[in-house]
């Protein structure tokens, strides 16, 4: 499941993991911890030779339960630090950095081969992480709509009410992740593209379920 932020993504693989009776891998989280290392090791996020010294270890541990988010840094809950505003603003620099995808991804498939059947969200799976994947999804949503419900987000989560704050975020890491040099954001060949500008997310859920369940039975069908 590739796409750009706000589209949805987060909640719509969360729940047809759940639906399908798969795990789950957030894989944004995985560069999101990444960055909080970065930062609290006092490391500059636009240094790049830095930032690979300072991720080169990275004590992470990334649950794949879609009911249960468990995402440690040196055994440390750091869920919602990760989501906060200091860590998204310095999240693309860090993923941009070659060697922190080479680490991050060899550790993405590995979770993936051991899980059986996985949802794996993030912006280079289907072109890049898990190729051969049964089924890709991309998802899109014009950057006004994906704006307004980051914003609804934040409002919800007591991070308070910025849309254009958000907007001008959601458009600078746009541009950030899909002119960068390595695995650049871009939909794969054969990924199926769902625009979720207007739709509820459980009219979402429902067509892929269908896209996705399809693509599974072909392949020994849901367990
Ligand atoms: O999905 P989320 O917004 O949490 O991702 C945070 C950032 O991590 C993205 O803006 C992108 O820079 C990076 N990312 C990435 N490759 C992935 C997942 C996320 O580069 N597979």
């Amino acid at each position: 499941m590739d796409g750009p932020s706000g589209t949805g993504k987060s909640s719509v693989s969360r729940q047809l993991a759940t639906r399908l009776r798969a795990r789950y891998l957030d894989t944004g989280a995985m560069y999101r911890v990444a960055t909080l290392r970065v930062l609290r090791l006092g490391v500059d996020p636009d240094d790049p030779a830095a930032v690979a010294a300072a991720v080169a270890e990275l004590p992470l541990t990334i649950g794949t339960d879609p009911g249960q988010e468990l995402i440690l840094l040196a055994g440390e809950d750091v869920a919602d630090e990760i989501r906060g505003s200091v860590v998204t603003r310095a999240v693309s620099a860090v993923s941009a950095v070659p060697s922190v995808r080479e680490l991050l991804v060899a550790l993405q498939r590995e979770i993936a081969a051991s899980a059986g059947r996985i949802v794996v969200e993030g912006r280079d799976i289907g072109t890049v992480v898990l190729p051969e994947a049964d089924a890709k999804v991309y998802l899109t949503a014009s950057a006004e709509a994906r704006a307004h419900r980051r914003n609804q987000q934040n409002i919800r989560e007591g991070r308070g009410d910025d849309y254009q704050g958000v907007l001008a975020d959601v458009q600078r890491r746009d541009t950030l992740d899909s002119t960068r040099a390595v695995s650049p954001l871009r939909p794969a060949a054969d990924a199926v593209q769902v625009d979720t500008s207007e739709l509820a997310m459980d009219e979402v859920i429902d067509a892929l379920y269908r896209v996705v369940g399809h693509a599974v039975a072909g392949n020994g069908g849901p367990r």
